[in-house]
């Protein structure tokens, strides 16, 4: 069971938030993708992404702080190693 990430939608409180990820997807990311545990953004970047989605009303979020940035990150390695275990199992 992977946890979601500790952080909450400001829209409508819910926590079922998942990471955005830009640039060109790996086959790890497609693959997360298709469990709804990421977003993908599409390898186009114009500097003003939201890095977070509400899959409850499906709004986007962007990173104001630096907290809120290393959350982000760390979610990520979360979800790879998360991978790791789901593709040994
Ligand atoms: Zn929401």
């Amino acid at each position: 069971m992977i946890k979601r990430p500790d952080i909450k939608c400001k829209y409508c409180n819910s926590e079922s938030m998942i990471p955005i990820i830009y640039g060109y997807p790996s086959k790890e990311m497609l693959y997360l993708n298709s469990l709804n545990l990421l977003e993908l953004g599409g390898c186009v970047l114009e500097g003003d992404e939201p890095y977070w989605k509400c899959l409850a009303c499906q709004k986007t979020i962007k990173i104001n702080t630096e907290k809120e940035e290393r959350l982000y990150f760390k979610y990520l390695k979360y979800l790879e190693k998360s991978y790791i275990q789901i593709i040994e199992q």
